[in-house]
């Protein structure tokens, strides 16, 4: 097995920041990346907070201080500094045009072994793999939000990655606690398949009038026994991501059933993005 000390992490939003501070906090030298420097200052400040409620908490994952855990990671504008990284988790923005001028960058400036994991919620694991000339070495790793709490990943095995790619990134993951479910490539894979529509028919309930978005909720928390109901969770994930996932999905298999609802797409354009910004379907 390679060593994997250095991982890089694209993308210092929702999940990259997550992502990074779980790797740290578990040993790892992290090299996180986005295109503003206030975005990851913004990052360096959220992981800093979670750092330190952690410790109010009692808790120091990893046995480090909270500024032993932020030394190490580096974070930078320029995807050159990849050039060290051992691993690689993408975690841009939902947008294939954005994914793709990447994929481009990063085949040519990595490792040719180096392996490349997509952190997609909804995206073909093949065909990101077929933007590179290592197919082989790219897998969908699909995190749970948020990264540091969650222990199960879904791992996406696309059309041409290897064995030894699969086995690499389960032992990647067990390095900082977390177990695999690997699932064969599909857009939307399972857990988006069947989250993205029940998500986007809660917003058609809303918008149909049907009922008020906690009152949906409640039927899922108290008579499901759901922890979250579907328009809660849309929030935490963050209804900017939810509508480009559907679009993907509607796109990826031309059905109708995956149609965005036009409230999603209001709520999106009015700059209302849940959670990471105050306000969604509930206010925060
Ligand atoms: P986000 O909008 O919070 O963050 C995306 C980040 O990517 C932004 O900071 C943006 O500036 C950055 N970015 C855009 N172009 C870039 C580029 N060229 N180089 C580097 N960085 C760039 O989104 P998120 O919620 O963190 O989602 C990131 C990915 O993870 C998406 O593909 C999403 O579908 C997936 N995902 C999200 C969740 C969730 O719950 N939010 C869960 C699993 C997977």
């Amino acid at each position: 097995m390679p060593d994997l000390n250095v991982i890089g992490v694209v993308g210092a939003g929702v999940m990259g920041r997550g992502l990074a501070q779980d790797l740290a906090q578990h040993g790892h030298k992290v090299l996180l990346i986005d295109i503003g420097k206030d975005i990851l200052d913004d990052a360096v400040r959220s992981i800093r907070q979670n750092l330190r409620a952690q410790l109010l908490m009692g808790k120091k994952p990893g046995g480090k201080g909270v500024d032993e855990t932020l030394s190490s990671i580096v974070t930078s504008t320029d995807l050159a500094v990849l050039e060290e990284a051992d691993f690689v988790v993408e975690n841009a923005t939902e947008n294939f045009g954005i994914k793709k001028d990447i994929y481009r960058q990063i085949d040519q400036i990595c490792r040719p072994q180096t392996i490349f994991a997509a952190n997609t919620s909804a995206i073909s694991i093949t065909r990101i793999g077929s933007l590179t000339e290592r197919p082989d070495r790219i897998l969908g790793m699909h995190f749970m939000n948020p990264v540091p709490m969650k222990k199960t990943v879904e791992v996406i095995r696309g059309y041409h990655t290897s064995n030894e790619t699969i086995d690499t990134a389960k032992q990647f993951l067990s390095q900082f606690g977390k177990e695999s479910v690997i699932v064969s490539d599909s857009p939307g894979f399972v857990s988006n398949r069947v989250l993205m529509l029940t998500v986007n028919e809660a917003a058609f309930l809303v918008h149909d009038r049907v009922a008020p978005p906690a009152d949906i909720d409640k039927i899922f928390v108290e008579c499901f026994g759901h922890t979250m109901g579907p328009l809660a969770t849309a929030d935490l994930i963050g209804l900017d991501t939810i509508l480009y996932s559907i679009e993907v999905l509607y796109e990826s298999f031309n059905d109708s059933k995956y149609r965005p609802c036009p409230l999603l797409k209001q709520m999106v354009d009015a700059g209302l993005h849940g959670r990471k910004n105050g306000k969604g379907f509930f206010e925060y």
